[in-house]
């Protein structure tokens, strides 16, 4: 154990680290979850008990679909209404314990989490298919989430500030109070960082929490809420139900409800934000975090190495499906070709194939339904009269099992396709072209979303320009490890802008904790 916590942790920046240890240990809880944790039933949790109350569903690994994950439970109408009122019921409770209780409770759920951090992130690896990096990566950061949110309320004193008075008698203070029951939804792609980061908000808040994972993340869900139950939550205040679609549109109609934080894509959340932000007697908080179409732009005093490491592990680290993936890159015309004869050799070395290995940087996408999504947007590209370097379905062994496939390139479509523009979600980039900098983003930003940009450049001038005019939550520049991925607290903020969230209304910022709650003017005579 000891040897174990001595070994360093994995971020999503330090790439260059000599991670062996971690590896020989993480092969071992990687074995063991997949020979021992997988196929069982994996209980709901609502009002402080196991739940199986609902439509059973089995869950398929998507690096080998012929292993189950598990037995989950989509969550019935009448299942959604107990948690709903286990989580009202709980509240006041939850609320009067007072910030310094749930700071504490808080802190030792981020505890037991590092204890279990190997396993949760071989769950994470199974469900989604992603690197053992990125998985070990995923689960410090939720770690990280959970003690810099408990950090911020212990700092704001529980946020209660006092006013200036305007008679020496009136004494006058703003407070920031829980809504009451949260929805908490959320995506398949970082199942722990992203509902940890949004349930810990608002419990941290004094908010009590539904908690729907993606259909695909039941067991990382179930791990989650194990975590926070036995560190000492009171039965009530998070309560776990699985489920798709309707278990999460029921959830969010539900009356009982207080406020929402969804993230997912562009549709289901703006759906959210019209139907449930406003729909009802009056008008409720959406914390909206949704897609991207991501774009990264290399200038001609670019250093290419930099930049060609950049933009590959953007566009293809977890196969594409991060919201955050450069999935259109703009190339000054004068370095195109070079840009592009070292990318496409650097693209076809990039292994694919289980993530459990060690060596493995791209997994399977998420579904059938993802690789249908591929195939049709290859085609398109073709009939569009571009070209696609890569993007073939790789068969025979573990291949057939899973949707394996690798990535695509594409050049020579017309500056208006379509391709350009919408979210794919998967390891499919599109290359443009340009001569000025400042039309390139003019391009780029043409788009409904507005998550992260990047750059890439020798020159101060080009830097500020981009600074100045993207349009993105999130900015970077000359990273050779890709796009800022993760939240990670106190050093990256995730934050959408336009048709990708409402700013620091959805990702994980210094500014999100404060968004779970209402504020409430106190002025007293005395
Ligand atoms: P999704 O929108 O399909 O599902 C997200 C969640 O919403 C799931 O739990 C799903 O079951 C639920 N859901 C689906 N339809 C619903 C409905 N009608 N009512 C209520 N709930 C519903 O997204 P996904 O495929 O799981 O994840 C990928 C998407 O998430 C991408 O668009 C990606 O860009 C986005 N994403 C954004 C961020 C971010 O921080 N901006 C992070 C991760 C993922």
């Amino acid at each position: 154990m000891n040897d174990v916590a001595a070994l360093p942790r994995v971020t999503y920046s330090n790439i260059a680290e000599d991670f062996s240890g971690v590896h020989a240990h993480f092969g071992k809880v990687i074995a063991e979850m997949r020979g021992r944790q997988l196929g069982l039933e994996r209980p709901n949790h609502v009002g402080g008990r196991d739940s199986t109350e609902g439509t059973a569903y089995d869950a398929p690994c998507p690096i080998d679909r012929r292993l189950s994950l598990g037995t989950f439970f989509a969550a019935s109408p009448r299942e959604v209404d107990s948690a709903v009122a286990a989580a009202r019921a709980a509240q006041r409770g939850w609320r009067d314990l007072g910030w310094p209780r749930r700071v504490a409770l808080a802190r030792a759920a981020a505890d037991l989490l590092e204890a279990r951090k190997f396993e949760v992130a071989a769950a994470c690896l199974l469900e989604v298919g992603k690197s053992r990096m990125e998985a070990l990566g995923e689960v410090e950061e939720a770690i990280d989430l959970i003690r810099f949110y408990a950090g911020e309320m212990e700092a704001n004193d529980g946020f209660r500030r006092d006013l200036a008075r305007a008679n020496p008698r009136e004494e006058t203070f703003d407070v920031l109070r829980p809504y009451g029951v949260f929805a908490v939804i959320a995506p398949f792609n970082f199942p722990v960082a992203l509902s940890l980061g949004m349930s810990i908000c608002a419990l941290l808040a004094g908010n009590t929490v539904v908690f729907k994972p993606s259909p695909m993340a039941g067991l990382t869900g179930r791990l989650l809420s194990d975590c926070l139950v036995e560190a000492g939550l009171p039965a009530g205040v998070f309560n776990l139900i699985c489920g798709g679609a309707e278990t999460g549109a029921a959830l969010a109609a539900h009356s009982g409800i207080d406020g929402i934080a969804f993230t997912g894509s562009h549709a289901v959340g703006m759906r959210m934000l019209r139907e449930f932000g406003c729909g009802g007697r009056h008008a409720r908080p959406v914390l909206a975090e949704m897609g991207g179409k991501n774009p990264t732009y290399v200038a001609a005093s670019a250093d290419l190495d930099t930049a060609v490491s950049g933009v590959l592990r953007s566009a293809f680290g977890l196969q594409g499906q991060k919201c955050s993936a450069g999935s259109v890159v703009f190339l000054h015309e004068t370095l195109a070709d070079a840009f592009l004869d070292r990318f496409r050799s650097a693209a076809a070395a990039l292994v694919v194939d289980d993530p459990c290995e060690r060596e493995s940087f791209m997994g399977p996408l998420i579904s059938e339904a993802a690789l249908e999504r591929f195939e049709t947007s290859r085609m398109q590209a073709k009939s569009a009269g571009g070209r696609v370097h890569g993007g073939e379905r790789l068969t025979g062994g573990l291949y057939d099992h899973g949707a394996y496939v690798r990535p695509a390139i594409v050049t020579g479509l017309p500056d208006d396709h379509a391709l350009h523009r919408d979210e794919l979600f998967m390891p499919f980039l599109t290359v443009r072209t340009f001569s000025d900098l400042g039309d390139a983003i003019a391009r780029g930003n043409a788009v409904p979303y507005g998550l992260t940009a990047g750059v890439y450049t020798g020159e101060p001038a080009e830097l500020e320009e981009f600074l100045e005019t993207a349009e993105a939550g999130v900015l970077y520049a000359n990273r050779a490890s890709g796009a800022t991925t993760g939240a990670w607290p106190g050093i990256q903020t995730f934050c959408g802008w336009k048709g990708s969230g409402t700013g620091s209304k959805g990702g994980l910022g210094a500014w999100y904790l404060p968004q779970f709650m209402r504020e409430q003017s106190h002025t007293i005579m005395r």
